[in-house]
């Protein structure tokens, strides 16, 4: 007999023979290639007449629109610099809501009136493409006889050169939109909402700096993710089919040692990561950072920060490159935020800030007291930023995933909460319980934030369990899912940061007008804010039962599943929060939700009807042979009137038994709640079902499985185990 398993396993056995090609002819200075398949600045100034290149940077600058002729022109010079590239193709790049990228090419090569063959870009063909969009989830904008959508070009992100297989492609960062403009995708409300952030940070920066005229967010993730050898994902249908392991049992060492963490990386994954590397800067992706993260088998990668809308793409680009290199280094990567039970699943940090276009970090302090009212004021509009707009915060993180990794015991829980640490705590505190708000204390406050060495400010790094954590110079928001796409949570913080400073601006504009000094009007309000806030702080250990039980007396939401994390946007707080900000109308917002209800849907729906097959046409066969066996051997002895010596093999049988009725239970009972789940009223009614009364069902049978597997012969288990997955080397 020959199972997928144990031919998977020899395969992977000769993999070490293979040859690291890919690491053949690597330039080892970075500089001398990074940036070589993107049409960025220096390019655009050599393709592009000058006065055209002006007006493109003009044009990111203000979001002004540019003239259709500066676009043919654009079109003109993008297209020799893709030709002289070996490009064939041009593809409008986008981001649906699926939450991957989606790109449609079409060829240069054209055919005139009089059936001549040309190759042309006109500029229209940059600014505004037509995919069949019908397939793509649209949450009820666009109805089918109205199926169009349209891409259109976001000049502030640089187009780039895919290389795959034998092709090239000349990629444009597009947003994708309803007929009637509507939002269809991550980037278009990420844009809107970055906007919104540097229309209102602009006036408060300009309390302490007049020369500052441009706010921009900025974004450093790092990616988490696993990688296991081909063949053995092929052999698992539950990680081919959902990306996660339905079954299995967690092998005896995992991560219980701490071994892996930082550990030397093994040579096949080190060859992988300089691949990776290798593609990402000559995509002009600044990647830096690469190491072990805590549980076998899993790694992180990380760039230096950039502007908050090319770090989104990036990011995006970063999970399709990762595949597309995985697969010729013969790794599947899983970016699943919990592909293993019983181990740390992985997330995506987003560290944000805000940068001036004087160069100044805004949530850096400094040693300068003069300038640290100025870091006092972003600090504080962000911790009231969260403490008013949590509950969306927590919605732009919910899918189907990420519900399996919050809450758990590596990951922070879902309540959101502002880690700050000590000294920014102690500092706060004073402020809030000063008696004065005169000149006085104002200086005696800034004194202080001076004063403050900068290894306490590091050390705020040292609580990894926060949800939302200050890191001495950005906020380093853990909650986000490995699979996600950064922009959902990015769109929130710059939107609630952007109405947070409206609100502060006015604030305190009205006690200056009261005749206040600017100064102390700042402290006053932020006083007040802080006092407000008060409940989002947390410094304690989030994992901890206890925070659950503190939380719920503060008032803090604890929306533990995805359906109802998603539920704040039907309500006022987001509709209002969405469309005062423009970042997303009604409709978009609504849209939006559904969406995010449908995949979610889907996802289980998968997950459940993978588990069943799984479990009937692999497993089953597996056991009942085994239990077959079993029954023999105690028939067989007791024929020669030995079985009083047969506890083991009747122990063993009995607990056989017991796992397959559980397993049939489970799977009827299953089926079932599938059923009702189909024939709900409505997706909300739906996703309840699912999360209620399947996935519980899928835990039971899992349970059952999984004991199985530590009785069944390994000879007749048929899904590739975790210790052959996790560590392997
Ligand atoms: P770690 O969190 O692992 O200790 P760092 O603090 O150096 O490492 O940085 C983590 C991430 O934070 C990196 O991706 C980095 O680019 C990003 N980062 C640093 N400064 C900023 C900033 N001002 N805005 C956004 N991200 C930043
Ligand atoms: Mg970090």
């Amino acid at each position: 007999m020959s199972l997928s398993r144990f031919n998977a396993l020899q395969t992977v056995e000769h993999r070490y023979d293979a040859p690291l090609e890919a690491l053949e002819g690597i330039p080892t200075s970075i500089a001398s290639y990074f940036g070589e398949n993107v049409f960025d600045d220096a390019s655009m100034q050599q393709y592009l007449p000058e006065i055209v290149y002006l007006s493109v940077k003009a044009s990111v600058q203000s979001g002004q629109k540019l003239s259709r002729e500066t676009a043919d022109e654009v079109a003109v010079g993008m297209k020799k610099w893709a030709e002289e590239k070996g490009c064939t193709h041009f593809a409008h790049w986008f981001q649906p809501l699926t939450g991957k990228t989606a790109e449609k090419h079409d060829s240069f090569f054209t055919m005139t009136h009089d059936g001549r063959v040309i190759e042309e870009f006109t500029g229209s063909a940059l600014v505004q493409q037509e995919p069949d969009g019908s397939s793509f989830p649209s949450g009820g904008l666009r109805s089918t006889f109205e199926a169009r959508g349209y891409t259109i070009w976001d000049p502030s992100s640089p187009a780039f050169m895919m290389e795959a297989a034998d092709g090239k492609t000349l990629c444009i960062p597009t947003i994708f939109v309803t007929y009637g403009g509507q939002a269809q995708d991550y980037k278009l409300p990420l844009l809107r909402s970055q906007n919104l952030l540097d229309k209102a940070a602009v006036p408060v920066c300009q309390y302490f700096d007049p020369a500052v005229d441009k706010v921009t967010a900025t974004l450093g993730w790092e990616q988490e993710y696993f990688l296991v050898d081909e063949a053995l994902f092929n052999a698992r249908p539950d990680l081919v089919m959902t990306g996660r392991t339905l079954l299995g049992r967690p092998a005896a060492k995992h991560q219980q040692l701490e071994d892996h963490y930082f550990g030397s990386i093994p040579e096949r994954v080190y060859a992988f990561m300089r691949d990776l590397e290798t593609e990402c800067h000559k995509l002009g992706i600044p990647v830096r950072t690469r190491h072990n993260e805590v549980a076998p088998a899993q790694y992180e990668v990380a760039p230096i920060f950039e502007e908050i809308n090319v770090a989104v793409d990036h990011n995006q680009l970063l999970m399709d490159l990762m595949e597309r290199v995985g697969r010729r280094n013969k790794l599947s990567v899983l970016l699943h935020e919990k592909p293993f039970a019983g181990i740390n699943g992985s997330g995506k940090h987003n560290n944000w800030s805000m940068g001036t276009n004087t160069g100044v970090n805004l949530l850096s302090p400094g040693k300068d007291p003069g300038k640290n009212l100025r870091f006092l004021t972003f600090f504080v509009n962000t911790i009231m930023a969260v403490y008013k707009y949590a509950d969306i915060l927590r919605a732009s993180i919910a899918h189907a995933g990420n519900d399996h990794r919050l809450g758990a015991n590596e990951a922070p829980p879902a309540i959101i909460s502002v880690f700050i640490g000590e000294a920014m705590s102690k500092l706060l505190n004073q402020i809030a319980n000063g008696k004065k708000t005169d000149g006085q204390a104002v200086k005696r406050a800034l004194d202080l934030l001076a004063k403050l060495p900068n290894l306490e400010m590091d050390n705020t790094d040292r609580n990894r369990t926060s949800p939302f954590a200050f890191t001495g110079n950005k906020f380093e928001i853990r909650a986000v899912g490995s699979s996600q796409n950064c922009a959902g949570p990015m769109t929130v913080m710059n939107t609630m940061m952007g109405l947070q400073l409206q609100e502060f601006r006015s604030d305190v504009d009205k006690l200056i007008a009261k005749g206040t000094e600017q100064n102390e009007a700042i402290l006053m309000v932020l006083k007040n804010y802080i006092r407000k806030s008060k409940a989002i702080v947390f410094e304690g250990n989030n994992y901890s039962d206890e925070w659950k039980e503190e939380a719920e007396k503060r008032g803090l939401n604890n929306f533990a599943t995805t359906p109802e994390a998603l539920d704040v946007l039907g309500k006022k707080l987001a509709q209002d929060f969405f469309s005062k900000a423009k970042v997303m109308d009604a409709s978009e917002l609504e849209a939006y939700h559904a969406v995010q209800l449908h995949i979610y849907c889907t996802k289980l729906s998968i997950e459940a009807k993978a588990l069943e097959e799984i479990v009937n046409s692999m497993v089953m066969p597996a056991v009942l042979r085994y239990q077959t066996e079993l029954a023999q051997n105690i028939g067989a002895l007791k024929a020669i009137g030995l079985d009083g010596d047969a506890d083991f093999q009747k122990d063993t049988l009995k607990a056989v038994l017991k796992n397959v009725s559980a397993i049939k239970e489970g799977l009827a009972k299953m089926h079932k709640a599938f059923e009702k789940a189909h024939h709900a009223d409505g997706i909300r009614e739906e996703a309840d079902i699912l999360c209620h009364k399947v996935r519980p069902q899928m835990d039971a049978i899992r349970e059952a499985v999984d004991e199985l597997e530590t009785v069944i012969d390994d000879q007749y288990w048929p899904l590739v185990k975790y210790r052959e997955l996790l560590l392997l080397r």
